[in-house]
């Protein structure tokens, strides 16, 4: 049983695979610790090729970009880690740093705040709601937008409203929305998916 043995993130990461290609461009929208963009790196890079694929990684915090580059190099050589760009930047402007027509395969959201940072710093309704729609601009067919909400922590119960409210307006001839939650563990972070279809 996957959710019972394994954490949310990890749940999430199967999901991924199901999705994710071998030369596949995406983005880590809350890069924290880098445990998302790595296994992110594994997935899109092929050992034999060098970057055919690319990891996209921003946060807002400058302590978070530098915990993912030291995972980086603790994790992966200097080719590999070329594959993950970072970024020191609110993730509601992520277009601003992918290259143009990009074909973006995943946008990935690990809301809340950092995992041993500062706990004041979280994701905040507004520029997620606005991060979320430039997802959805970016996002290639047979994409995926993942998120893992936190509901512990004070508004992150409404952050979840936010982000199911985004995915049951999307349309259903473009879009498969859909939740994963604990039922008999009420403040287990939830899972949203939203799969674009294929053309
Ligand atoms: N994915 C990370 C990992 O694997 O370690 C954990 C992410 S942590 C739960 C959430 C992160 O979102 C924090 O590092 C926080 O600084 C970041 N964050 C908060 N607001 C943000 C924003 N507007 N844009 C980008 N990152 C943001």
């Amino acid at each position: 049983y996957l959710f019972g043995r394994k954490k949310a993130t990890e749940v999430a990461h199967v999901v991924w695979e199901q999705v994710i290609q071998k030369g596949d461009m995406v983005i880590d929208a809350t890069c924290g610790n880098g445990n998302d963009t790595l296994a992110m790196l594994k997935m899109v890079t092929n050992d034999s090729v060098g970057c055919d694929g690319y990891v996209y990684a921003m946060d807002i915090q400058k302590d978070a970009i530098e915990s993912t580059s030291s995972l980086l190099d603790q994790a992966v050589g200097p080719k590999e880690k070329e594959c993950v760009k970072l970024f020191n930047i609110c993730h509601s402007k992520m277009e601003e740093i992918i290259p143009e027509n990009s074909r973006v395969r995943m946008v990935a959201f690990n809301l809340g705040y950092l995992p041993g940072g500062n706990k004041s710093i979280i994701t905040v309704s507004d520029t997620t709601l606005s991060a979320l729609k430039a997802a959805e601009r970016i996002l290639m067919p047979g994409g995926l937008i993942s998120l893992v909400v936190y509901i512990g922590h004070p508004g992150g119960r409404e952050e979840l409203e936010l982000v199911e409210a985004f995915g049951s307006s999307l349309p259903v001839s473009d879009w498969v929305c859909c939740k994963l939650q604990m039922l008999n563990r009420p403040l287990a972070p939830v899972l949203v998916f939203m799969f674009k279809r294929e053309e």
